[in-house]
């Protein structure tokens, strides 16, 4: 059965999602009726599958679990052509542009792991795009104490192409993901992965499945953070990130890791985690739905009473240091290891300015 008619075969358009979602309220349709419209080919409900977050907070509440995320995602892959490879914001962030966000940031900041990345080694710590941008500092210090515990360990500083794929570009990012990732780590004599970011984690598990065993480094962290505390101050409220919500891997480490701290749960955490506001590159499509989701956490945070909001995914830091500046949010590594992190620049807006330079001199 494919998705639009598993969707219009199990949605009962009782709405509850559509409480529930940013996107599905401001467009006001139920799932069910985005389908039919997908199947009558309706260009304005066409257009909708790239305002979805592909957060999967619908399906979390949904009696029937309609999963309107792979939806959109195989809708998205039928008009990636006519929509996305165009569109310079899509474009920045694709690792097999010459304008590639990334690349970009990082030649910016002068960001180089080559002295903790040999020739061979066993283990790769993969810490992802965000963290390798964000917090350079922290990726050196992960990468430290998987040495010590696990001996042979180097930094593969790639993308895993997790945005080809959302965007709808399936053999871009199958090609990428074996002509890139899986020829390194084999290139390296690697025989697992270590990333600490959710996104990598949940796109690579799967695909290299067999192949490379892949973890995050919480577990081994926590015996050199040993019992952190925070002493009560701060009060910590935890940010769950969407690719976690299902299987709650990172939200259930990094709470162990920080059981020493206080804190206060939002209304939607774990399984009904809210989306930053960066998933399923919607920015690039719209740029209002994005700052509204945010603001819909800031919100519940602001409830908690809590003073420091923690993420364990640098593209949620990055989206919630962009959009309000003055509000406190840490990543868990940051916190626990101690390091700094590169929010500043984001809060000067200076990332900001380097995305628009990329998008306006592409080629
Ligand atoms: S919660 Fe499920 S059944 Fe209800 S409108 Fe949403 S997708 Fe349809
Ligand atoms: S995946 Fe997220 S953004 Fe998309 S419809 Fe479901 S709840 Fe809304």
């Amino acid at each position: 059965m494919s998705a639009l008619t598993s969707t219009m075969d199990k949605c009962t358009s009782c709405g509850l999602c559509v409480e529930e979602c940013v996107f599905l309220k401001a467009v006001s349709k139920t799932p069910r009726a985005i389908a039919e419209g997908l199947v009558r080919g309706d260009e304005e409900v066409r257009g909708l599958q790239f305002l979805c977050f592909l957060c999967g907070l619908c399906k979390a509440v949904c009696p029937n679990q309609v999963d309107v995320a792979e939806m959109m995602l195989r809708s998205r892959r039928d008009s990636a052509d006519l929509n996305v490879q165009q569109n310079p914001c899509y474009r920045v962030n694709f690792p097999d542009e010459p304008a590639f966000l990334i690349g970009a940031l990082k030649e910016r900041m002068d960001i180089d792991f080559s002295e903790h990345s040999p020739s061979k080694f066993k283990h790769a710590f993969f810490p992802g795009c965000s963290m390798a941008c964000f917090s350079p500092k922290a990726v050196v210090k992960v990468y430290e104490v998987l040495a010590e515990e696990l001996g042979e360990v180097g930094v593969l500083d790639l993308c895993c192409g997790k945005p080809l794929h959302d965007s709808g570009l399936e053999s871009r990012a199958r090609a990428w993901l074996e002509g890139r990732v899986v020829a390194e780590l084999k290139r390296r004599g690697c025989e697992a992965l270590v990333t600490a970011c959710p996104n990598c984690f949940y796109y690579l598990k799967p695909r290299l499945w067999g192949r490379f065993k892949v973890s995050t480094p919480y577990g081994l962290l926590r015996r050199t953070v040993g019992g952190f505390g925070c002493g009560g101050d701060p009060i910590l409220t935890i940010h769950d990130s969407c690719p976690d919500r299902f299987e709650g891997i990172f939200g259930e480490q990094v709470r162990k890791v920080l059981s020493g701290c206080r804190i206060l749960e939002m209304r939607h955490s774990k399984t009904k985690t809210l989306c930053c506001g960066a998933g399923g590159l919607v920015s690039c499509s719209n740029a209002v739905l994005p700052l509204t989701m945010a603001s819909a956490r800031f919100s519940e945070f602001a409830e908690t009473g809590a003073s420091l909001m923690v993420v364990y995914c640098y593209t949620c830091a990055n989206m919630f240091w962009s959009a309000k500046p003055n509000v406190e949010v840490k990543h868990a590594l940051n916190l626990v290891l101690n390091v700094g992190d590169n929010s500043e620049l984001v809060k000067r807006g200076e990332v900001g300015r380097l995305i628009m330079d990329l998008m306006t001199n592409q080629g």
